[in-house]
């Protein structure tokens, strides 16, 4: 059989990530490619910087997209962070805080675990507590944003416990960057990293992250090295580090980083506190669509992610085949349930580029009229309606 060439079909994307790249940004990525060296490159390299320090709020010159999805970015916090012997308390309220206790345990420390219930916020308290029956505790680990739950966790709080507690914090901000605040340097957090496909509408495969002067203080102490060369941010510093002696680690994904260059220049010209609102306003009418049509919406109300809608299933329908018909009727795509909500919950992102009226009033027009012919027990030809008011201001 003769090769042939790949044509994907044109999606629209309102999963969990990746979100809807925007065309700019794919369009930029199809700009010649440079050496990784290039003089022209340096300049980009410098402007990727600014830009994520301006997404971050941050001024932490160790501020720079890993060169690997977000799962790359998590990674090259703890081992940077993580010595063997280390005590980390990780607190988990879903997929995403298990997988960096994982990491706590390869780096050769010992996880310490406050669990809440998925759907449920971090609770301050429990960390307190954690951390008052665990002195020897150096690093405390949580997830801004749970993507596998759609509930947020106040970064700020927690991030001062445990700095109350002498430790330092790294937090997950791969479904927060670009979607609700994040306050790098106001919140003191001392590491971080996000993802490129999520609020960011990026193509996937980067990691921004971002380490704050604690942190590099605690990575130049370091007793034994890095147990990752490709994530020792001491190495991947020469290669990222001063425009002057930019020298040879690995070679960047240099398309990608010109798409990434792309979606933070759309992000700069928007401006964060607009995203930020827009985010919000187009979740409002989306929760109120879905409320109109009877649907349950697990996560309480004030700890909810605008960019990440968790739905209950309704009692007697296959979650996956309503998914299916979405997916092939209408090319949209929402998330399954993860972990723990496999097979109970729906999970509709409204990410950076989707996060739009648009998606939203599609959306529930799509969901209403599959659950309707799936014989779903939903109240039909009020969402849209409900979603509308809310989009008009008329809450
Ligand atoms: C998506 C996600 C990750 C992992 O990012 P990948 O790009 O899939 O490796 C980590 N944490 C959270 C909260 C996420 O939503």
């Amino acid at each position: 059989m003769p090769a042939r060439s790949f044509f994907p079909p044109r999606r629209i994307l309102m999963g969990p990530g990746p979100s809807d790249v925007p065309p700019r940004v794919l369009a930029a990525m199809a700009q010649p490619t440079v050496g990784h060296l290039d003089p022209s490159f340096i300049e980009l390299m410098d402007s990727i910087k600014e830009l994520l320090q301006y997404a971050f709020r941050t001024d932490n010159p160790l501020t720079l997209p890993v060169s690997g999805p977000g799962s790359a970015g998590m990674e090259a916090c703890f081992v940077n962070l993580v010595q063997p012997g280390d005590t980390v308390v990780v607190c988990i309220n879903g997929v995403f805080g298990g997988r960096m206790r994982e990491n706590v345990l390869r780096c050769g420390g010992t996880a310490v675990v406050v669990e809440d219930e998925w759907g449920r916020p971090v609770d301050p308290a429990k960390l307190e507590r954690a951390l008052e029956e665990h002195p020897e505790t150096s690093l405390v680990a949580f997830v801004h944003a749970e993507t596998s739950t759609g509930a947020r966790s106040d970064a700020k709080e927690l991030v001062e416990i445990a700095h109350r507690h002498d430790c330092l914090a790294i937090v997950d901000t791969v479904t927060s960057l670009g979607g609700i605040p994040v306050e790098i340097d106001a919140w003191e957090v001392d590491a971080t990293y996000s993802g490129s496909q999520k609020c960011l509408s990026c193509v996937p495969g980067l990691s921004p992250v971002s380490f704050g002067p604690r942190a590099v203080e605690r990575i130049e102490s370091r007793k034994s090295p890095v147990q990752s060369w490709f994530l020792d941010m001491g190495l991947v510093m020469g290669y990222w580090g001063s425009a002057q002696r930019r020298a040879y680690h690995h070679t960047a994904p240099v398309n990608a980083l010109y798409a990434l260059h792309e979606a933070l220049v759309i992000l700069r010209e928007e401006g964060l506190e607009n995203a930020w609102a827009r985010h919000r306003k187009n979740h409002l009418a989306l929760c109120a669509g879905l409320e109109a049509m009877g649907l349950r919406l697990p996560v309480e109300e004030g700890a909810r992610l605008p960019e990440l809608n968790v739905v209950e299933v309704p009692p007697g329908v296959d979650e996956a085949a309503v998914r299916r018909r979405l997916l092939e009727e209408l090319s949209l795509e929402i998330g399954a349930g993860l972990g723990a909500l496999a097979g109970r919950v729906w999970r509709i992102g409204l990410m950076g580029a989707s996060s739009t009226p648009r998606h939203v009033i599609l959306c529930l027009t799509a969901l209403e009229s599959v659950l309707g012919s799936e014989g779903a027990p939903i109240r039909p030809g009020r969402a849209v309606e409900a979603a509308r008011n809310v989009l008009a201001g008329q809450k």
